[in-house]
């Protein structure tokens, strides 16, 4: 577990966000793992996702307090967190200003098609090339269309580790662009789910907020979170 802490992106988020700019402009490729306890005690368990996260090549953030607070214990200093959705809003931006293009995939269809025309609406200097729903049988079907159109940036909301385990089968294929899983994030940006209000998230309690309001994640949270904590210490 150590060596995964070890590799996590420990500067300021701006500095990462100038890697990626910098990355778009040179059409370098880029695959990003929004790491969290999550994901960590699901590689326990998960041979696949653990050979993505043994690999040297994908590029680690930091996606949650208990990841920072870990590293810490182990000596590691990470400076602050890096989320999928604080990315995935970065990438929409900087898409805007040079007209960089763009494929969504992931969530339900009606979260999706609301995030598309608000892309249309508020980024509208956004090329989309093409957008699927998450639940559609063959992602490969998808991931191959991907492929075709060769975007600048593409986005994958299946949630931990689908989204990852997707994107790690063909990124090899891919000779530019940056991939990125973020979870929720479509939910969120489409406006159907609310993020948590500012004063959480700036005291690293945004978790705290997603289980008030669904309740249901209790269980994933103690599932990987509290025992997460146990195994640090
Ligand atoms: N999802 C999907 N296809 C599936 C399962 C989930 O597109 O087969 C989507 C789901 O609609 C949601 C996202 O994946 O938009 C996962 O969200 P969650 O809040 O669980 O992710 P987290 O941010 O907690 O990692």
């Amino acid at each position: 577990m150590k060596e995964y802490l070890k590799k996590l992106y420990n500067k300021e988020k701006n500095k990462y966000f100038k890697l990626l700019e910098n990355d778009l402009k040179h059409k370098h490729k880029r695959f990003i793992i929004t790491v969290n306890p999550e994901t960590l005690m699901l590689s326990e368990k998960d041979n696949e996702l653990k050979e993505i996260l043994d690999s040297k090549e994908f590029s680690f953030v930091p996606d949650g307090i208990a990841v920072i607070k870990a590293a810490r214990k182990v000596g590691i200093s990470i400076s602050e967190r890096i989320t999928g959705i604080d990315i995935a809003e970065y990438l929409l931006k900087l898409a805007n200003k040079n007209k960089y293009s763009i494929y969504l995939y992931g969530a339900k269809e009606e979260v999706i098609e609301s995030l598309i025309s608000k892309i249309k609406k508020e980024y509208n200097n956004i090329n989309i090339v093409g957008y699927s729903n998450g639940y559609v049988e063959n992602k490969d079907k998808v991931m191959e269309e991907i492929l075709k159109l060769k975007p600048d940036i593409c986005m994958v909301a299946l949630g931990i580790p689908h989204q990852e385990k997707i994107i790690y089968k063909y990124i090899n294929k891919f000779k530019k662009g940056i991939f990125i899983g973020v979870g929720g994030s479509f939910d969120v940006l489409s406006g159907y789910k609310k993020r948590a209000p500012k004063i959480f998230i700036k005291l690293n309690i945004e978790w705290l907020y997603r289980i008030i309001k669904e309740p249901k994640r209790l269980k994933r949270f103690w599932n990987n979170n509290i025992k997460f904590l146990f195994k640090i210490k």
